[in-house]
């Protein structure tokens, strides 16, 4: 339903949560957040996001590059282990996703045959699955490369933002029929399914159009689509009145 994204020199926890809660407006039943600080930390909880708060006073919050969710269930019930972000199997993705994939009970076989297991009823951990299916298959695959392969497998829509352990400089983005937004800082970059998180902080943003996906570091970003070719970037100037 929401995604958040952040990569900078800031604490993210507090950006993510407050983006969280510019999107309640849209309507949800969970809501999770994962960082990257030497290790993925993902908290998520059923209800509100003031009860996502609450539970996360007594975890570690800490770290400069995170993802946000609130999930309005299309696939399992809403519950805690639903929630997102979720994490892969061995735990190397967190994946936040709108949308819904199609094709995910066809995809969710040929990764347990392949001896993935799952925690949750979603899609979505099943393209985070697929992910570290595709990230275990050589050396040279490299997280974007993972996201990328699994994308192409995938039929339906999605809004994605993905971190990955062992590449703990960047933050990944893609989408396909579910709105996703970049907000260009200085030294730091947001992500939002929708610009009213970003107006806060940044008056530039990109939107990414379907088959896109952007591999974000704090000081750089690269637009690229799915396929792995180029794509040419417009900036947009953010004029909300919030
Ligand atoms: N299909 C996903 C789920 O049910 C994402 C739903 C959403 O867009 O929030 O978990």
């Amino acid at each position: 339903c929401g995604i958040v994204g952040y990569i900078g020199n800031k604490e993210a926890y507090p950006v993510l949560m407050n983006g969280l809660k510019m999107l309640e407006y849209r309507g949800y039943d969970s809501a999770g957040v994962a960082l990257l600080n030497g290790r993925l930390e993902v908290i998520k909880k059923m209800g509100k996001v003031s009860e996502l708060e609450n539970f996360a006073i007594s975890k570690n919050v800490a770290g400069n590059i995170g993802i946000g969710h609130t999930r309005w269930a299309t696939h399992g019930e809403p519950s805690d282990q639903n929630a997102h972000p979720h994490l892969s199997m061995e735990g190397i993705f967190s994946v936040v996703h709108n949308g819904i994939i199609e094709n995910y009970a066809q995809l969710k076989e040929e990764l347990e045959n392949h001896n993935f297991s799952f925690r949750s009823e979603t899609d979505t951990e099943v393209l985070a699955n697929l992910i570290e299916y595709f990230y275990g298959q050589g050396k040279e695959v490299t997280a974007e490369m993972a996201v990328q392969l699994a994308l192409t497998k995938v039929v339906g829509a999605y809004g994605i933002a993905v971190l990955c352990s062992n590449e703990k400089d960047k933050l990944i983005v893609a989408r396909k029929g579910s709105p996703l937004v970049v907000g260009l800082g200085n030294g730091e970059y947001f992500v939002a399914s929708d610009a009213s998180p970003l107006a806060a902080f940044t008056g530039h943003v990109v939107y990414l159009n379907d088959y896109d996906m952007a591999i974000i570091y704090k000081n750089n970003f690269t637009l690229k689509n799915i396929a792995n070719n180029p794509v040419s970037l417009t900036v947009s100037n953010l004029d909300m009145k919030i």
